[in-house]
């Protein structure tokens, strides 16, 4: 029984079963009397165990206890970690406030320097507008941020005293549970003792398996216990790190609230001192806006009193212009008659001479000089050797051979700008083919004649008189054939012109179809040129015996208009290089030829009848025995000038035709001057205050009346059959 008893002891653990076997081991007779002592030890020593097998199980449940505990302060440290990230956020949100805080003192750095700068503006002088303007405005937005920066305050100040409060809770949680874990420190410390306590038993009752597990009992708990103190330590730390955090953030804060409030003070206080002055600038502004609202009247006043002196002086201006329009119409007047009466002086036909020189493989130089000769003190006296007889011409004036371009042009250039003035002109070059007509009209390219070098005057001259003068230079050429007119800058140059006379009874004479073209460059008048000689060279097979044919037209208009007078101009240049005057016997010419002839010689019959029927004043001028006088009507009539370039081949093969071009060019000139006029120039004469050139002049006409009267009576020749 009692067997089965200690069997079922050793059931209850390994180490017991130990101490039961050799028990099992002894006889049943020796067990009864040699053992009962042992036995009786071994109960002893079972009961202890079996106390002690209780404890261990005791301290076990106690070690899962603690394992639990360490694992709740394990958790406890996590919650706390969590709570110290949550205070780290905190921060960090105190420190975006705090970035907020400076950033809110910029503005409030920015609202001094808008002070400053009204103070700036309040010191500067008055200017309506501008400064009433800047005041109100400025003075609105620091209102408006005075009141922003107080809210923010305001708001800054609540979450302080919000983290304040969070601050305090957890100050609570974290006393709480320093008082837990004090506590479990006390109770691990009397578990610790009484550990102590039963393994000092165990010791002493020299179970060394007990003391093994219970020593490894207290390494652990030792190991758990640094453990403890480390997190201690750590929280301790981090509540230290957390209180300093808080503590700078405080600071922190407090000094930006004093900045915050300091900044308040001053905007204040320069409010305060900005009241004054602005004050005073709304006394300014009232000042202002009453000169404003009576500004209207005065201006009213101002412009009605300077409207008045702007009409005195207008007035003033305007008497003045009328008088110097006066004086300047009575001056053009003056110029114009002094113009006419030169012309008058110098004859309205001028009729000039020029010998062209002997050219390169042409006769015996010595004896052509001998032909034709000139009068060194009488640039208007030329000889010429005809049979042994020395001829006297006398004209205006004579080119000798040596005579330039420019030097002809000179003197044919009055004539030319007098067409800007608004007079017709003419200028013919006469004489018999290869005397140099064309030459002297057109010239070569290298040296431009009469036409080239006219219109370049007229442009320059022209160009001078703006801007008061408006001038209109057009341009056309003509070519007269055996009576009938070609348009040469037209795109039919074979089609014929017509002459009529214009629909509006005027008596101006108009060629319908005539292409006209604006020239305001050289440029354009070498384009012009070009145009009539390709058109001239296409209509007919030689050019150069059809040009000697027919009479060459360039015909320019000159119209100027004066925008400040109102006074308008319209003058003719006709630049004429007319047909080769030589005769042709009739006996040698037949068909075309002699109709050719025919033509020619009569028209230059008819401008020689013109012209004597001009200078003579006659009643009827014959303009419509020729196409080219009829042509010519309105430039050779009036107050129209003149010129006639009579050309004279020096050659000994020429002299009789030379003869002949002197002779018509003398019958022009001596054409009898109007009674009336003679007379005027008899008065003229006897009076003394005449300047030497009118002397001059008069002398010469008196001269060449006398010889051509004298040359009339003594020939009675008639020019030209
Ligand atoms: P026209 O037109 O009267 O028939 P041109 O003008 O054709 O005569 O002249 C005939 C020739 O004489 C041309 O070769 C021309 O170059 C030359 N000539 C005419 N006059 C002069 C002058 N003043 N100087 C030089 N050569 C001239
Ligand atoms: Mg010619």
């Amino acid at each position: 029984m009692k067997r089965r008893q200690y069997f079922l002891y050793t059931k209850k653990t390994k180490i017991t079963t130990l101490f039961i076997i050799p028990l099992l081991c002894v006889s049943p007779n020796q067990r009864t009397e040699e053992c009962k002592p042992c036995v009786s030890q071994l109960f002893i020593f079972c009961s202890v165990m079996l106390h002690l097998s209780q404890d261990v199980e005791a301290l076990r449940g106690e070690l899962c206890r603690k394992d639990e505990e360490c694992r709740e302060q394990e958790r406890r440290l996590a919650a706390l970690e969590q709570q110290v990230q949550e205070r780290t956020g905190v921060i960090v949100q105190l420190q975006q406030q705090l970035e907020e805080a400076a950033q809110r003192r910029q503005e409030l750095q920015l609202l001094r320097d808008g002070e400053e700068t009204l103070s700036r503006q309040a010191a500067l002088p008055l200017q309506v507008k501008y400064v009433t303007k800047t005041v109100e405005v400025e003075s609105a937005q620091s209102k408006q941020a005075l009141i922003e920066a107080q809210a923010h305050n305001q708001a800054l100040q609540e979450q302080l005293s919000v983290q304040r409060q969070l601050l305090r809770e957890l100050e609570q949680q974290l006393h709480e549970s320093q008082r837990s874990s004090s506590q479990l420190r006390q109770q691990l410390s009397t578990d610790r003792s009484r550990l102590n306590g039963l393994l000092s038993k165990a010791v002493g009752g020299g179970n060394t398996e007990v003391t093994h597990r219970l020593s490894k009992i207290l390494v652990y708990e030792g190991e758990m216990e640094r453990a403890q103190g480390q997190l201690e330590a750590e929280m301790q730390s981090l509540e230290e790190e957390k209180n300093r955090v808080i503590e700078e953030a405080f600071i922190r804060a407090e000094s930006e609230m004093k900045a915050v409030h300091e900044n308040l003070a001053g905007v204040r206080m320069n409010l305060l001192t900005l009241q004054p002055a602005l004050r005073t600038l709304t006394c300014d502004y009232n000042c202002l806006k009453r000169q404003v609202q009576d500004f209207p009247y005065m201006l009213e006043k101002a412009i009605t009193e300077a409207k008045q002196e702007i009409c005195q002086v207008i007035g003033e201006v305007s008497s003045a212009n009328q008088e110097l329009l006066r004086k300047y119409k009575r001056e053009m007047n003056l110029r114009k008659k002094c113009h006419n009466e030169l012309v008058r002086l110098k004859g309205n036909i001028r009729v000039l001479c020029r010998v062209r020189p002997v050219c390169a493989g042409e006769t015996d130089a010595a004896d052509t000089k001998n032909k034709v000769t000139f009068d060194p003190d009488d640039d208007a006296v030329l000889y010429l050797s005809n049979k042994g007889k020395l001829m006297t011409f006398e004209l205006d004036k004579v080119f000798p051979t040596q005579a330039t371009q420019e030097e002809v042009f000179q003197e044919v250039q009055s004539l030319v700008t007098s067409c800007i003035d608004g007079f017709n002109v003419c200028i013919f070059a006469y004489g018999q083919t290869g005397s140099g007509k064309t030459y002297t009209m057109e010239g070569v390219p290298e040296d431009p004649g009469i036409n080239q070098r006219a219109l370049r005057l007229l442009f320059s001259a022209v160009s001078e008189k703006k801007p008061d003068w408006d001038y209109k230079i057009t341009v056309s050429m003509v070519e007269i054939y055996n009576e009938t007119l070609r348009n040469l800058l037209g795109d039919n140059p074979n089609e014929k012109l017509d002459i009529k006379m214009c629909p509006d009874g005027s008596g101006q004479l108009y060629v319908p179809g005539l292409t006209e073209f604006t020239v305001e460059s050289v440029e354009d008048i070498n384009k012009v040129f070009d145009l009539g000689h390709m058109n001239r060279a296409t209509a007919c097979t030689n050019l150069n015996e059809h040009s000697s044919r027919s009479h060459a037209l360039l015909i320019v208009t000159v119209a100027g208009f004066n925008s400040s007078t109102g006074h308008r101009t319209s003058g003719k240049l006709n630049l004429v290089d007319l047909a080769g005057s030589e005769r042709i016997t009739k006996s040698g010419a037949e068909g075309s030829r002699l109709r050719e002839a025919q033509c020619i010689n009569k028209s230059l019959s008819a401008l020689g009848d013109v012209i004597n029927a001009l200078r003579s004043k006659h009643s009827h001028v014959p303009f419509r025995n020729s196409r080219l006088t009829y042509l010519l009507q309105d430039s050779l009539s009036g107050d129209s000038k003149t010129l006639m370039m009579v050309q004279v081949s020096p050659l000994e093969s020429n002299v009789s035709e030379s003869v002949c071009s002197l002779k018509f060019a003398q019958r022009v000139r001596s054409v009898e001057i109007g009674p009336s006029s003679s007379s005027r120039r008899q008065a003229e004469s006897s009076s003394t205050s005449s300047s030497p050139t009118h002397d001059g002049v008069e002398i010469k006409l008196v001269k060449f009346r006398e010889k051509m009267l004298k040359y009339n009576l003594e020939n009675n020749l008639k020019f030209r059959e």
